[in-house]
């Protein structure tokens, strides 16, 4: 399999660095918090006031709340690198979905509060440490959190570049506090057919709201762009979650991505498909399983078929399942 790598030909600089030494960085900070007083800061549109503390869906107030953060071994080579991707987990979600491979995180909320101050410790933390990006798991839902925290993280000399680790079901009011802040987007591309997202995520807009949202990450980031040595420095990365009997909808999911974006966006099927949260052999049966090896091959030749050139390579743990 033939994967082109684009090299990043300029020393890199994160983008937030630039809106830090203009003042907008500043002024993003304030309109981040004024989208949590009646919160829109998803498009659940929820409007209960996140300043007072008060939360709805995503189970978050004032403060985000982490459940974990440290350097991280399993994401695409591109992120982890050699010295891991710095990942920090947050807890909960505004998508929750039914089978969710982080049940006590998204749904259960473990974690601790963490204030501004706090997360820009841990930004620095996981820079000290070596790792080779600051990632942001789940942030849909406290997006004017990290936006509050980032210019005391940059004080601190945070200069790694922010990975975007999303669901994708993100507004745009977020993602215009984002642009210029976020170097690499990766959303999850869960489904294209609304009835299967109003089933597994009571979210039957997710289909549309997350095709708006990846085309908007692609205008500000375009192609994933590597440095010399493979390591992700800015761009778009699209994951997508093989499902059992295609309730995601590899087919249409990869030729939009091909037809409305770039054959060579970069893409990552993931096959590590497993039954959790509260799937069960008595509830949403059709799922209660891993997929098989012939609907992953599916899978693949649908992406190719759509004509997009940059999958990733790295799937031989994943097989192992088989
Ligand atoms: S971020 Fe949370 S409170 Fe705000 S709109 Fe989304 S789910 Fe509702």
């Amino acid at each position: 399999m033939l994967i082109k790598s684009r090299r990043a030909t300029q020393k890199f600089e994160p983008a937030y660095l630039r809106l830090f030494e203009s003042g907008e960085l500043k002024r993003r900070v304030e309109r981040a918090l004024a989208l949590l007083q009646s919160c829109t800061a998803c498009p659940r549109n929820c409007r209960v006031d996140r300043l007072a503390d008060k939360f709805a869906v995503c189970r978050t107030g004032r403060y985000a709340i982490v459940s974990s953060y440290g350097p991280h071994h399993g994401e695409e080579d591109c992120l982890r690198g050699w010295r891991g991707s710095g990942t920090i987990f947050m807890s909960g979600c505004n998508l929750r979905c039914v089978f969710c491979q982080n049940f006590d995180i998204s749904w259960q909320l473990r974690g601790a509060v963490t204030p501004p101050e706090k997360l820009a410790q841990m930004m620095l933390e996981l820079q000290e440490q070596g790792c080779h990006n600051s990632n942001f798991v789940t942030p849909e839902h406290v997006v004017p959190q990290i936006i509050e925290a980032l210019p005391l993280a940059i004080e601190g000399g945070l200069h790694l570049p922010i990975v975007y680790n999303t669901g994708a079901y993100d507004s745009m009011e977020s993602l215009e506090l984002t642009d210029g802040v976020v170097d690499i987007y990766m959303p999850d591309f869960k489904y294209w057919d609304s009835e299967m997202a109003r089933k597994y995520s009571k979210a039957p807009d997710y289909p549309e709201v997350a095709r708006r949202a990846i085309k908007e990450m692609y205008r500000q980031v375009g192609d994933l762009v590597m440095d010399e040595n493979g390591l992700a420095k800015r761009g778009l990365l699209i994951r997508h979650l093989v499902m059992p009997a295609d309730i995601a909808g590899t087919r249409e999911v990869t030729r939009w991505i091909a037809r409305e974006l770039s054959p060579t966006t970069y893409v990552n099927l993931m096959p590590q498909y497993y039954p959790a949260g509260k799937v069960s052999r008595n509830e949403y049966t059709e799922i209660n399983r891993r997929i098989t090896l012939s609907e992953y091959e599916r899978a693949l030749d649908e992406a190719w078929g759509a004509g997009l050139k940059r999958l990733d390579p790295r799937r031989p743990s994943c097989l192992g399942i088989f």
